[in-house]
């Protein structure tokens, strides 16, 4: 069976599954992947909620790239900054003159879009004469007008211009801000990196594609310093190390590219920015960037705040601005990724099951425990089993339903063992282990459970 044998027969034309999207959507409402938020009250315009499953595997993800990108390395420290920060921060990033989107509005419905969105999606249309989107208008489009895209909120009691703070729309000025702290002291020496994982917010005018472009969001985040001169270099490692990392999560590789910024698309203070694009159901899109952010950030924040944010040398006894190679991933957008790639609805046995591909260390559920029936002090054995290896796995005990559809629902959580305790466990204690891929059953010890997990966890 290969990983792309759909039941429902052929693919859509970027190789998924036909309507992945809204397959994903009700299988994550269904399973507690993912919820809208404030549902009960009609939702709240593209905010979602993280579900028992979810909040599971967006956790395995961030513990993921924090080992790969933190603990696994000498180089690399921690950090975590707050989402309120001075707003003099934001203006000397250059967010409050420019983090801004042209939006043009449409004269006949009076909905709002990104203009860059609307040439890129009609590209044969002239400026101005674009279709619109909602009520199919044509032309019929206003200026574009500039809307930032930050939160604006007050702090304390006083709502005036005083007391205005944003929400971060990105984790890495808080980095740039505490550059010197974490350097003197972690007393690191450059090249080195700090890296955070927390939640930005951006009032993005056209949110859309599920969890793929949200309001409040989770970034990954690394800051790499490094001397001027050797940016180059840097920049094409982490650009190799971070698609290394990708596909190491299982992700396919034919599904992942490359796209380096053009002139008109680089940002102002970027000399060189890549982006990891996805090939998703809607088309090849980014999810994470690589940039090289020169010094524009450090000798910004240096000028505005006037607190010297350079490095000495002691080697060479030079002192100067470090530049920053930064590599930028959105936990949901991987998320999502992560889901589609790992979707797929196959024939078994003359049944369509729907099953989550997931590399086992990433899946919610590492082994779910069954007894065949609830009887014969076969509950007792599976409770017993579950307990043990519960705190070293995470596991599941189900027995309700058919075995049958215990399988298919552990299948759609992307669960990868199903250890099924039937009448010959009552009388030699081994259970069998279903493999989620390769539906093949063996029969193992009780006892020699954990070591078989470990074992095939390894081999993923
Ligand atoms: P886009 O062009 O899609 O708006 P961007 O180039 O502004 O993204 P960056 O500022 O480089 O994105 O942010 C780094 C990463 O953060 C993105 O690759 C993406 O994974 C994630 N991200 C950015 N904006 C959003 C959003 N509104 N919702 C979810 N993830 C986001």
């Amino acid at each position: 069976m290969s990983s792309d044998d759909t039941a429902a027969g052929g693919q859509d034309p970027q190789g998924h599954v036909p309507d992945l999207m809204d397959r994903l959507v009700s299988l994550c409402k269904q399973r507690g992947f993912v919820f809208q938020s404030s549902e009960i009250y009609g939702g709240l315009g593209s905010v979602y909620d993280y579900g028992p499953l979810g909040v599971e595997l967006k956790r395995n993800l961030r513990e993921a790239w924090w080992r790969e990108m933190v603990t696994s390395r000498e180089d690399v420290e921690g950090l975590e900054t707050g989402i309120l920060m001075n707003p003099e921060v934001w203006v000397a990033s250059g967010h409050v003159a420019g983090f801004t989107d042209p939006l043009v509005e449409c004269r006949n419905c009076h909905r709002r879009f990104r203009e860059d969105h609307l040439s890129e999606e009609q590209p044969d249309a002239e400026r101005g004469q674009w279709q619109c989107p909602v009520c199919g208008v044509t032309g019929e489009f206003t200026e574009p007008r500039q809307f930032n895209l930050m939160f604006r909120t007050f702090m304390g009691p006083v709502e005036d211009e005083g007391s205005v703070a944003y929400l971060r729309p990105e984790t890495a000025q808080g980095t740039y801000v505490n550059f010197r702290n974490v350097q003197e002291s972690a007393r690191q020496k450059i090249p080195f990196g700090v890296a955070q994982t927390g939640r930005s917010f951006r009032n993005e005018i056209t949110p859309g594609n599920f969890i793929f472009r949200t309001r409040e969001f989770e970034q990954m985040e690394l800051q790499y310093f490094v001397e001027p001169g050797t940016d180059d270099e840097w920049l094409a490692t982490w650009r190799e190390r971070r698609m290394e990392w990708l596909v190491g999560l299982g992700i396919r590789e034919e599904r992942l590219r490359l796209h380096r910024h053009g002139p008109d698309e680089l940002a102002h203070y970027a000399k060189e920015a890549w982006d990891i694009q996805y090939r998703f159901p809607f088309g090849w899109q980014e999810f994470e960037g690589i940039h090289n952010r020169t010094d524009f950030d450090l000798a910004s924040h240096q000028e505005h705040s006037g607190k010297k944010l350079e490095y000495f040398d002691h080697q060479t006894q030079e002192r100067y601005i470090p530049y920053v190679i930064e590599t930028a991933i959105g936990l949901d957008r991987l998320f999502l990724v992560v889901l589609a790639d790992a979707y797929a609805e196959e024939e078994v046995e003359g049944d369509t099951r729907t099953v989550l591909r997931l590399k086992p260390s990433l899946a919610p559920i590492t082994a779910a425990i069954f007894p065949l029936v609830k009887k014969d002090g076969m509950p007792e054995i599976a409770h017993a089993i579950a307990d043990d290896l519960r705190g070293r796995f995470a596991v599941f005990h189900d027995e309700s339903g058919s075995i049958g559809r215990r399988y298919r629902r552990q299948d759609e959580a992307g669960t990868p063992f199903c250890i099924t305790v039937d009448g010959q466990t009552t009388e030699d204690d081994t259970v069998t282990v279903r493999d989620r891929d390769t539906l093949e059953q063996v029969r193992v010890p009780i006892s020699g459970l954990a070591e078989h997990l470990t074992t095939a966890m390894a081999g993923e």
